[in-house]
């Protein structure tokens, strides 16, 4: 059983060579895009971070929005800020308080930006922990009706950070990464 390229001779080189390469890229298809991947399988998120993220790329986490349109609910208003309705992309992207969370987060990690694949995976490890901390601080204010300041949210952020210390400094990290990493999580 064979994927079409290989009657179409499209899994050959430029002068008709079989490359084991393209004949296996063939067999598998047309690639699914995957924007949130990065985030789901980024090797320094804890597993927990990582659920989140990997529940709301697939929409499944159970927002008021949702149970609303199940029946399940008759209040469909973030709890957070109780003006629009709650769905996932609101909870995390344009609810005033996760705006507000994110743009502290991003005042901590400015100015100390740098190129790197170590330190590009400690962003997302850390934006991945905003997500969840946002998705625990949104049950809180379910459950006990208490809305955690920013600051809060930051403090609580910069503490798992610092948890991490160990895993985001391996013995392979660059100097110019490991300073970076230093001075943020001394912030
Ligand atoms: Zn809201």
């Amino acid at each position: 059983m064979f994927a079409p390229g290989f009657n179409q001779n499209d899994w050959g080189s430029a002068n008709g060579q079989y490359i084991i390469k393209e004949g296996y890229l063939c067999r598998m298809g047309e690639k699914e895009v995957w924007p949130w991947g990065r985030w789901v399988w980024n090797r320094l998120n804890l597993p927990k971070h990582s659920f989140i993220c990997w529940l709301s790329m697939y929409q499944r986490l159970l927002k008021k929005a949702r149970l609303y349109h199940m029946g399940i609910n008759q209040d469909d208003r973030c709890p957070i800020c109780g003006t629009q309705e709650e769905t996932i992309q609101h909870l995390f992207f344009e609810c005033a308080f996760s705006k507000q969370c994110l743009h502290g987060v991003l005042n901590w990690m400015r100015c100390r930006l740098i190129k790197g694949k170590r330190c590009r995976e400690i962003i997302i490890a850390i934006l991945a922990t905003l997500l969840y901390c946002i998705s625990k601080a949104r049950d809180n204010v379910v459950w006990d009706l208490k809305i955690p300041t920013t600051a809060y949210m930051l403090s609580l952020i910069k503490q798992e950070c610092r948890l991490r210390k160990r895993t985001y400094l391996s013995s392979k990290t660059r100097v110019k990464e490991r300073d970076w990493i230093e001075k943020l999580l001394q912030s």
